[in-house]
């Protein structure tokens, strides 16, 4: 689990082929503000092919708040 404080955060690569999840990571947002990309086997297609980082929130990076 990250840290409190931790800039390091969850995220998911989305595959160009097949447009499915194979992969999780995690990047610094500090230092990486760009989308992340990067070339990955993909299962489903069996080839090599681009995962994009998801926009969408994986809900882990989200504390909630204690009251
Ligand atoms: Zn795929």
């Amino acid at each position: 689990m990250a840290k409190k404080g931790d800039k390091r955060k969850i995220i998911g690569l989305v595959c160009e082929a097949c447009s499915q999840r194979h992969y999780y990571t995690t990047k610094n947002t500090m230092n990486m503000p760009d989308k992340a990309e990067m070339r990955k086997y993909c299962p489903v297609k069996r080839v090599n092919a681009k995962q994009v980082e998801t926009r969408k929130s994986l809900g882990r990076n989200v504390v909630p708040v204690r009251k």
